[in-house]
């Protein structure tokens, strides 16, 4: 089995510490406790110093600055540490999604996930995923699902109840994300319709209910450029909390080629195959944007990459794979040159 790097927002460890969650008088404590950090958000924006990271904030000055405390939701802990979830969009508005990649507002600098969680440390980029899910899920879960009353999220705010009772977890939905190659081992990059400029990525759709995943693979790929696909391989995952996916990576062999390519014109205006060298060709000669450097599809991409020969070819024995090797690398072009290739 291959091993495949690990993406960005998947790396940083923290114990969700589910003994805590079940106990709010333990919770209420650690949210008090001296050792408590805060992550801030405001709309999809996070609290941070930029390029180094969150900006944490004890307990002490959560509560000088009259942030809810009380509201705060439990992450976890790492290190030692108790991490808590404030969402101030109330207090801060949401402005700071709009200055994308960040903004200046009330005294703190707002950064998007997406555009700093590759600089972060792991931690920080985990805390900060985990904090965007839950705040995400309950802004919009505000009703029960079987009666429609208001939900009340309970202490720890991992679970929601209504007056009735009944019980409501935040919703988490899976999408697949796919790289599809041809028997050159080129890659399938397709323009999305809704896209602006040039940015081309790897195809990606919700799974259905009652639908595997690999058949969700495949019935994407046939449904937005017709191309038939066979093989399949897990990659790995990745939570996208905007607002709640969890894209699940696969790598996926077709022995059709371009001119077997139907583009559907509705979600994808053009797609084709390239190989490594055109790939790192066209985005060097800004015809093609590549995915950001924090998403799934460039863990995928910069993998598949770095894992062939300049001439473009697999490296190693790629017999009976749907990626190639994971040995040798291009010549042509290092890893800090591949990773600074995609968006920012
Ligand atoms: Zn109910």
């Amino acid at each position: 089995m291959a091993i495949f790097p690990v993406p960005i927002l998947s790396r940083g460890f923290v114990d969700r510490d589910e003994a805590s969650r079940l106990d709010p008088r333990r919770v209420i404590h650690l949210r008090r406790s001296s050792r408590a950090r805060y992550v801030l958000l405001s709309g999809e924006a996070l609290a941070a110093r930029g390029e180094s990271g969150l900006e944490f904030v004890g307990a002490e000055e959560a509560l000088a600055r009259s942030f809810d405390v009380d509201a705060a939701y439990y992450l976890g802990t790492a290190q030692e540490t108790p991490y808590f979830a404030i969402d101030l969009t109330d207090t801060f508005g949401t402005d700071a999604n709009r200055a994308y990649p960040e903004a200046q507002i009330g005294g703190f600098r707002w950064c998007a996930l997406v555009a700093f969680g590759n600089l972060w440390p792991e931690l920080d980029a985990a805390l900060a995923t985990e904090a965007l899910a839950i705040c995400n899920a309950w802004r919009q879960q505000r009703f029960c699902e079987k009666c429609g009353e208001p939900l009340r999220v309970l202490e720890s705010g991992w679970i929601a109840v209504c007056s009735r009772g009944h019980p409501t977890y935040p919703r988490t939905d899976a999408a697949v994300i796919m790289a599809i190659f041809d028997d050159a081992d080129r890659v399938l990059l397709a323009q999305n319709a809704r896209w602006p400029g040039t940015r081309h990525s790897i195809l990606a759709g919700f799974v259905e209910a009652g639908e595997p995943l690999e058949k969700a693979v495949r019935r994407e790929v046939a449904e937005e450029v017709g191309i038939e696909v066979g093989a399949v391989e897990y990659f790995g995952s990745q939570p996208w909390p905007f607002p709640r996916s969890l894209m699940l990576g696969f790598f996926g062999h077709t022995s059709q080629s371009e001119v077997d390519i139907v583009a559907d014109h509705r979600e994808i205006a053009r797609a084709g195959f390239y190989t490594r060298q055109e790939v790192i060709a066209a985005a060097r000669a800004g015809e093609i944007t590549l995915p950001r450097r924090t998403s799934i599809a460039a863990a995928m991409l910069t993998h598949w990459l770095g894992s062939g020969d300049s001439a473009g070819n697999p490296a190693g024995d790629s017999a009976g794979s749907a990626t190639g090797g994971v040995t040798g690398g291009l010549e042509a072009a290092s890893a800090e040159e591949i990773m600074s290739l995609f968006s920012w």
